[in-house]
């Protein structure tokens, strides 16, 4: 390395590492930011194939509505991206129906309520709505909001006092106590929410905070398609980085981190076997990865947040390249599994599918003139399932019988309007390993859960001098918007 002594590292450049570089790097601030993959992302990264740019994990963005992180991001670096809002937010297919989630709330509630009778869905959806905006507008208002400790609420102001106290008791009970008890309802309509809410948030109502539960199932009025995919979305953070003169630097693993004799800082090695010497450390690992590279400094450093015991979970994925006829009027579905079950290892009950937009050139410009566009199918499975199945079945055998349970949901949803259909690939947890070198394949980020209070849940702090930690394991949490929110919350309270 060029130059072994510089203020603040940043570890990774998936999204949260990505955000908090641009910001330092806008700032004039003096920090490197190491990253152990070849690109840029991490679970919201991409990958070429057959002529084509496949987005590996995430393929949805959210928060521009009620000036929300992404808004405030996009504004405050002046990002250069091409965003399209999506509606329906997504398509969902349960009980033979495709029910669509459009955003005007008269319509959704109309879309739901022709499958669901006996349901107080007008009701339901009004109250959803109205804490909705509430929500944002706190949260994305308040660097501190909710407070995490005394300090927290010292810092809290009193601007909007009435809109923060009223989400306060939104924090404290389940969704489905919340909202649910005094509505009329029916066991399909819980299942129906808790698919929807599986995809947001991780979490089932009788488990998610309702303010979680209330921003969870609102995702998809603000759903946005990044032309060119994720990694055009990672790519243009990259480029603003490198404008505003910040470094940051790809195939750098952080290996070891150690004190420096003097406590003045940290001395940290790559797996390149460069030393450099810090004063700050922002780690954007999952808090398990920031514990193995800590715990040598500090025992019981992270240990309270890492036994959390919400479900932590690994994703299966597929990637496709697709003709079809049409997409049912919008690039995003969930597929409910009903007639037909879960297959091996799989822990919910429905697909996401995410397509590109038709003519998404970005994508591949040859293959998209010929009419082809990507699908990434992804589901939820569990960590201790999947290491059994491996060890019975074999990596290989397991991957084929995917493939082919992919492809059966693909084609029975599609039907006869899709033409062609080729596997590119298939991920499990050992692949998001390999790639983005998350603990055990552990992806999703940790899942707000009542069995562990929202005012509990892992801060920034790790308990060691000047070393934070953000990403979809910490406070506010996760997926690209949480971890959008996390990286400003950080760098404003610390960093600015
Ligand atoms: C299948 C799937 C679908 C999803 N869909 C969506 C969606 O549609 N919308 C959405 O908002 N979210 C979605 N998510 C969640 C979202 O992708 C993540 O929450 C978010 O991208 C996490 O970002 P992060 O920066 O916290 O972590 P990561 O993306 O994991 O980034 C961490 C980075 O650190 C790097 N790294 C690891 N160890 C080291 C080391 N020792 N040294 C240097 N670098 C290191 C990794 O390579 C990686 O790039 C999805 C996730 C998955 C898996």
């Amino acid at each position: 390395m060029s130059q072994n002594f510089v203020d603040t590292l940043v570890i990774g450049a998936g999204a949260s590492g990505l955000a908090f570089s641009a910001l330092m790097a806008q700032s004039g601030h003096d920090f490197v930011c190491l990253e152990a993959h070849s690109l840029p992302g991490g679970c919201a990264s991409f990958f070429k194939s057959k002529g084509m740019s496949f987005d590996v994990g995430a393929t949805t963005l959210s928060g521009m509505a009620f000036n929300g992180p992404l808004k405030q991001f996009i504004d405050q670096v002046d990002l250069d991206i091409e965003l399209t809002h999506i509606d329906p937010g997504v398509v969902i297919s349960t009980q033979g129906q495709k029910i669509k989630r459009f955003c005007n709330r008269l319509d959704w509630i109309e879309e739901q309520s022709r499958v669901f009778k006996n349901v107080s869905v007008y009701d339901l959806w009004n109250q959803i709505e109205a804490n909705n905006e509430t929500c944002w507008k706190v949260t994305s208002s308040s660097r501190y909001y909710p407070p995490q400790n005394l300090n927290d609420l010292k810092k809290l102001g009193f601007t909007h006092i009435g809109d923060k106290l009223s989400v306060l008791p939104l924090c404290l009970r389940n969704f489905e106590s919340y909202f649910l008890s005094t509505l009329l309802t029916t066991n399909e309509y819980k299942k129906f929410l808790n698919e929807l809410l599986m995809i947001s948030a991780q979490n089932t109502i009788d488990q998610a905070p309702a303010i979680v539960g209330v921003m969870g199932l609102s995702y998809n009025m603000d759903t946005w398609y990044p032309s060119g995919g994720m990694g055009e979305f990672s790519k243009s953070i990259v480029k603003k980085i490198k404008q505003f003169g910040g470094d940051i630097r790809f195939n750098h693993k952080v290996v070891s981190i150690n004190q420096l004799s003097d406590d003045s800082g940290y001395i940290v090695e790559t797996d390149k076997g460069e030393t450099l010497r810090v004063r700050k450390i922002v780690s954007t690992l999952p808090l398990w990865n920031t514990q193995i590279l800590l715990k040598h400094l500090n025992p019981s450093v992270l240990t309270r947040q890492a036994g959390l015991n919400p479900p932590v979970w690994g994703a299966l994925t597929g990637y496709y390249k697709i003709k079809i006829e049409t997409d049912f009027g919008s690039l995003y579905h969930q597929v409910h599994q009903d007639s037909y079950g879960r297959f091996k290892g799989q822990s919910s009950d429905s697909c996401f599918l995410s397509l590109s937009a038709a003519k998404d050139y970005l994508r591949g410009e040859n293959e998209v003139r010929s009419g082809y566009r990507t699908l990434s199918i992804s589901t939820h499975i569990d960590l201790s399932e999947y290491s059994k199945l491996l060890a019975q079945e074999g990596e290989a055998g397991l991957k084929a019988y995917w493939d082919e349970s992919f492809q059966k949901v693909i084609k029975n949803y599609f039907g006869s309007i899709c033409i062609e259909l080729e596997n590119t690939g298939i991920g499990d947890p050992k692949t998001f390993e390999k790639f983005t070198s998350r603990h055990q394949g552990c992806v999703g980020g940790l899942p707000h859960d009542m069995r562990k209070s929202i005012f509990r849940y892992p801060s920034s702090k790790t308990g060691l001098e000047n070393v934070f930690q953000i990403g979809d394991t910490t406070f506010p949490g996760q997926g690209v918007v949480g971890v959008l929110m996390g990286a400003m919350n950080l760098f404003y309270r610390h960093f600015s």
